[in-house]
This record gives C-alpha cells, sequence and structure tokens, in this order.
C-alpha cells in the first residue's frame, strides 16, 4: 500500500460539478485533489445541450467547445402538430460532451486543481477530522470530500449505504451528418416514447438524436426504441455511440451531506426532471459545494441549494401533470406557455421562474411589458 496523499479537499468525478467545484476550490487557493475515474475510456452519455442559465454560469467562455448555436426548438407530439418555437436571443448552447469535459477539466487544471486518475474507490473512511478514499493501492485523504461522481454515485453508496435512486433515464447515439439528407433543427418530440420524449440535436458533424424518460424504465428506453425513433425522425437508423444512462432527479427529497462529505450535480439528484437538464444543477451545486468548503460549513452548502431543491419540488408535480395528460398539456403547451417559456429560457430564467411569470400575467399582472 502506498503512503495516503494529503489535500485539502477532495473531488471524486471530472463531469461538470466536479469541475466546477474543483476550479472554484483551486482558485481559492486550496490543494485540490481532483479523481477520475481511469482510464476515461467511457465518455459520459449527455446530448450536451447547455441552457442560457447554465452558460451563465461558468467562470469562463464556452464558445471554444460550442459546436451550434440553436435560436429555436422545434416541437411535436410524436412527430405530428409540430410548432417551431424561435427566439432572437438564443435557446441553447449545443456542445459535443467529451469536448466539454476535457474543456472543463483543462480549465479547472489550470486553476491549480490536481487531475488524478483512479479505480473505482473501495472505500470512504470519514474520521472527525477527515476523509479518506481508498481506491485500489492508492489513498487520498483531505479534511472534506466532494462526490461528483454522476447519478450511480459509488461516493454516495459507500458513505450513506443504500442502492440506487430511482430517477430518470436516458438512452442517446450519434448519426454522422452524411448519413442523412438535410440538418434537422434543434428538436423535441413529446410522447414518442411514454412519460417522455425524442430529441434530435444538431452539431455540425453529427446529430444527437435520443431519447429521455422522466421515470426510469429501462425496457422502454432501448436501443430499438431509439432507431424506431431515429428511422422516424431522420430517415436513418445508422447511430453510432449508443449509451443509456440514469439521471438524478431526486434531490429535492435525499440527503445532500453525510459529515465531510457534499454530494453534487447527478450525485445529490439536482437535475431537473421534466426536461432532464442536468448540466445547470451541476455546475450550481459544483460550485455552491466549494463554497461550503472554503466556509468550513456543510450547512451553508444546504442553505445554499435550498431554492434549487425548492424548484425541483415543483417541477417534480408538474412534470407527473405534464406526461399524465400529454395530449392536452402538449396543446398548451404549443399554443399558450411554448412561445414564452422559449423566451425565459433564452433570457436564462428557470422553469419554475417562467411559468411562475406566465402565470402571473395570465392572472392579470401587466408585469413590466418585458418578458
Ligand atoms: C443520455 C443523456 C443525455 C443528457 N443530455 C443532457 C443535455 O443535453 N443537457 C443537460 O443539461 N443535461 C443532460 N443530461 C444530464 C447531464 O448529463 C447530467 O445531469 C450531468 O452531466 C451531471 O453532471 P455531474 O458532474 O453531476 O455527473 P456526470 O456528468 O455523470 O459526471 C460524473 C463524473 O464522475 C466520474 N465517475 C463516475 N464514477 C466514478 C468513480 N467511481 N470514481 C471516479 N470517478 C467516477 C465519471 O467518469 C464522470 O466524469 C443528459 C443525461 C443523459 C444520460
Amino acid at each position: 500500500m502506498t503512503k495516503t496523499r494529503q489535500f485539502d479537499v477532495l473531488v471524486v468525478g471530472a463531469g461538470q460539478a466536479g469541475c466546477a467545484a474543483a476550479q472554484d476550490l483551486a482558485m481559492a487557493g486550496l490543494e485540490v485533489g481532483l479523481l477520475e475515474r481511469a482510464p476515461a475510456r467511457v465518455t459520459k452519455p449527455c446530448a450536451g445541450g447547455i441552457t442560457i442559465k447554465a452558460a451563465q454560469r461558468y467562470r469562463f467562455s464556452l464558445d471554444p467547445v460550442i459546436r451550434q448555436t440553436s435560436h429555436c426548438l422545434e416541437i411535436s407530439l410524436g412527430g405530428r402538430r409540430a410548432r417551431c418555437l424561435e427566439s432572437p436571443a438564443p435557446v441553447a448552447l449545443l456542445t459535443h460532451r467529451p469536448e466539454l469535459d476535457m474543456f472543463c477539466r483543462q480549465q479547472a487544471q489550470a486553476a491549480g486543481a490536481e487531475l488524478i486518475g483512479i479505480r473505482s474507490p473501495g472505500a470512504v473512511h470519514q474520521g472527525r477530522e477527515a476523509v479518506t478514499v481508498v481506491a485500489g493501492e492508492h489513498r487520498f485523504s483531505a479534511p472534506w470530500l466532494i462526490a461528483a461522481d454522476g447519478a450511480n454515485s459509488r461516493i454516495r453508496r459507500l458513505v450513506h449505504g443504500g442502492g440506487q435512486h430511482a430517477g430518470a433515464f436516458a438512452i442517446e447515439g450519434l448519426v454522422a451528418a452524411e448519413r442523412i439528407d438535410a440538418m434537422p433543427r434543434m428538436r423535441m418530440d413529446f410522447g414518442c416514447v411514454s412519460d417522455g420524449y425524442g430529441w434530435l440535436f444538431p452539431k455540425a458533424d453529427h446529430v444527437n438524436v435520443g431519447l429521455y424518460i422522466a421515470h426510469h424504465r429501462h425496457h422502454v428506453a432501448t436501443r430499438q426504441a431509439l432507431a424506431r425513433y431515429a428511422r422516424q425522425a431522420l430517415g436513418v437508423d445508422d447511430i453510432q455511440c449508443v449509451q443509456g444512462y440514469p439521471l438524478g432527479t431526486w434531490g429535492n427529497a435525499r440527503a445532500m451531506v453525510t459529515g465531510r462529505v457534499l454530494y453534487a450535480g447527478d450525485a445529490a439528484g439536482f437535475t431537473e426532471p421534466l426536461l432532464g437538464e442536468g448540466i445547470y444543477g451541476a455546475v450550481i451545486s459544483g460550485q455552491a459545494a466549494a463554497r461550503a468548503v472554503i466556509a468550513g460549513s456543510a450547512d451553508s452548502y444546504c442553505e445554499a441549494m435550498m431554492a434549487w431543491r425548492h424548484e425541483l419540488s415543483r417541477v417534480h408535480g408538474l412534470t407527473r401533470l405534464f406526461y399524465g395528460v400529454l395530449p392536452v398539456s402538449y396543446g398548451a403547451l404549443k399554443h399558450v406557455i411554448g412561445a414564452p417559456l422559449v423566451r425565459g429560457v433564452s433570457r436564462g430564467l428557470t422553469l419554475g421562474q417562467t411559468v411562475r411569470y406566465w402565470r402571473r400575467r395570465m392572472a392579470g399582472w401587466p408585469g413590466d411589458g418585458q418578458f
């Protein structure tokens, strides 16, 4: 066994939550061990769509990794009753997730975090003053640990116990641009799977095609279902790099701290359940966890995330309603709420903020004339 390496803080998982946390911690002068599974052969399944509210939270410009900027969102109900919701300002920035992760890791390293490839942790020991992670032959220790290792968080299971939580699920793949006649617009086809939607995200040399299911049911989001959707939406089913993965959407109801371990991103269940947008929750929770570690107070992390947890609770209710009466809710989305929703999203508002604004306007509040 090699000797234990000491850090001021350990971050396990160099995804969007882990990199956001590691960068802020390193910028504050802390010695950060950013532990990522090695070898990093497997890329994180993700469509790489970044909303404006998420983009505004990064400490750096995402320009170098933006493949396409979308000013519209096409929606349909299973391929019918389609509408294009347009906005003068961008609705989403489309990145290729492996490029985004690599870029964010570089930013964290440039700030001073040490990126270390590890085997999956086998044990985590918590004492009064420190947490120790054992990964194969290696041991790492620090006063604080931020677990940012995704929806199936190994750290969470080692520290907190319990199995995997039931959240959402998505499957995706890539269709090469030369395999299709024309690049589609950014699109969401609701109801092409039950309790979810299919998506097309164009990224210059490929289209990311996928299926999102708000309630985790593997048998629905299969390779066959994805191929069927691609045939219907793009006319081809030649899909590369097909991968499925759960999304953590339970963050409103579960513990986000165990002693000196703070869970961030999907490990804390901070993905919004209606559409499965997780990058925003990952970045804001990673940054909030970093602030709490710098302040030396886990409680301040819980306080900082209270508003987002409250929003998640409300969006869970909205999700049940939306998919429960989909033909009706789709009609409302297409004719009433879609346009303000896209305007809100393009201004960096959350779903809850946009819905609240729209409800007040419907109730006769004159508003400010702006969105
Ligand atoms: C198919 C799919 C498409 C999606 N599309 C979008 C989208 O377009 N926009 C959006 O906002 N959200 C999307 N999401 C959700 C989004 O990907 C996640 O919510 C977000 O990536 C969570 O970030 P994270 O850093 O918490 O976790 P992750 O991104 O999962 O990162 C976890 C990191 O920890 C590492 N890790 C895991 N286990 C270990 C271990 N044992 N030891 C060390 N390291 C470990 C992983 O390799 C990874 O680097 C999608 C999800 C899926 C499944």
